[in-house]
């Protein structure tokens, strides 16, 4: 069975593949199958309406099951900024650095010590006959000073997890461990086998 990726990032699509190809199934990205995903709009008010969204967006255009994350950064001092909008934080493709600069300034302004934090990975995956499968993960940390780390992506640099490092100081097999993304993969490829396909 193929099953389509609506990502175009790099490093989700590293982090999903990873754990999907342990079961059985041949995973593609949007781009693979030149699918576009630039028309998608992520209209939804919940990490579980853009997923819903973008699944079944490229579940029609390829006509293969797809499956679709959406996920985002929750600080509590920002009362749940950037939340959904964790991409589009600093204006429409600005870079993680940018976006990075922006929350690490709203803190500043606030002047507040409460840096905990969590990110939130909503997972849809849709067959073309409409089922759908949902999972949500979450993962809590606290929001660090300045930035540290080279690896991943986002705002995995400023993200300081309870081993005391930043997502982008952990290794790669560390963080798919521990992420969201990880946790709802997992927990996705625990009910996947027994879900009925037709
Ligand atoms: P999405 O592609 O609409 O789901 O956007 C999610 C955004 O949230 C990304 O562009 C990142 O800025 C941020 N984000 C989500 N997951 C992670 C992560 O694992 N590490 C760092 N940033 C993340």
């Amino acid at each position: 069975m193929k099953l389509i990726l609506a990502t175009n990032n790099n490093e989700k699509s590293r982090e999903m593949q990873t754990i999907l190809s342990n079961l059985g199934v041949k995973v593609l990205t949007a781009r693979d199958i030149g699918v576009s995903l630039d028309d998608i709009e992520e209209t939804g008010k919940t990490f579980e309406e853009n997923a819903r969204i973008k699944a079944h967006a490229v579940m029609k255009k390829s006509g293969f099951p797809a499956i679709a994350d959406d996920s985002g950064l929750i600080v509590d001092a920002l009362n749940g900024e950037p939340g959904i909008y964790s991409a589009r934080y600093a204006g429409p493709g600005a870079s993680d650095q940018k976006k990075i600069e922006k929350l690490l300034s709203r803190l500043n302004e606030l002047n507040s010590t409460n840096r905990q934090a969590h990110f939130v990975c909503a997972i849809c995956l849709v067959y073309p006959n409409g089922q759908e499968i949902f999972v949500t993960e979450k993962c809590y940390g606290k929001i660090a000073l300045s930035p540290k780390g080279k690896s991943g992506f986002g705002y995995d640099p400023i993200f300081i997890t309870e081993s005391g490092k930043t997502f982008a100081e952990l290794p790669r097999e560390e963080k798919d461990k521990i992420s969201h993304r990880g946790k709802a993969l997992s927990k996705l490829a625990e009910v996947f086998p027994n879900f009925n396909k037709n």
